[in-house]
């Protein structure tokens, strides 16, 4: 039997603090192979913030219950697929601003109804898709994150692979998504500059 336990730190409006700025909730699960826990950042409204927070905590745990997860157990410091994504994610945002993709495609299950009232500009020419950049990207953090498509809710890149696995350190995959956001900047400049 799992035991899950979400406690919202900061859920705003008002408070919060440079260690914990409104948006921050801490979630846990307890269950027979050890316990495990992370912290996410939810700068929302106070109803996609309990959204998105119920959504993580189911997320997370459906990956201990599949097995995604690298160390559900009694670790001093277990670290699960949902924790990697915490530490990573909120400061990389490559594959929603058009540096990885060029678009998002729609999967069974997906509602393109749904999408567009979020705000998000769904073709359903031939494949149901909408472009990158995405529309409901804020700075590094996801608008609809509670609301996301499957493909964004499935994705896991190489980066959160080798954290989750223990292969590359956060410190180490944080570097790497800088020197990639660095080359994306230059890239861009370059295709901006006059004449090309
Ligand atoms: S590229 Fe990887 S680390 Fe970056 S936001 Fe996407 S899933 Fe997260
Ligand atoms: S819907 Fe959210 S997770 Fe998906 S591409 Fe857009 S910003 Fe990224």
């Amino acid at each position: 039997m799992f035991r899950k336990h979400t406690e919202s730190i900061q859920a705003g409006p008002g408070g919060g603090s440079d260690a914990k700025p409104v948006g921050t909730v801490f979630i846990g699960l307890a269950g027979p192979t050890g316990t495990t826990g992370l912290r996410q950042f939810n700068p929302y409204d106070r109803e996609t913030f309990k959204q998105a927070t119920a959504n993580q905590a189911l997320e997370m745990l459906c990956r201990v219950l599949l097995g995604r997860t690298s160390s559900m157990s009694s670790q001093k410091h277990p670290i699960t697929m949902a924790a990697v994504v915490a530490q990573l994610c909120p400061q990389c945002a490559l594959c929603c601003n058009g540096v990885l993709f060029k678009d998002v495609e729609l999967q069974p299950g997906d509602s393109a109804a749904r999408l567009k009232t979020l705000g998000l500009p769904v073709s359903e020419k031939r494949v149901a898709k909408f472009p990158q950049p995405c529309a409901a990207l804020e700075g590094c953090s996801c608008r609809v994150y509670a609301d996301r498509p499957t493909r964004c809710r499935d994705f896991e890149c190489a980066s959160l692979k080798s954290v989750a696995v223990g292969k590359t350190g956060v410190a180490g995959a944080l570097r790497v998504i800088r020197d990639a956001q660095k080359r994306a900047e230059k890239v861009r400049r370059l295709l901006r500059a006059p004449g090309d």
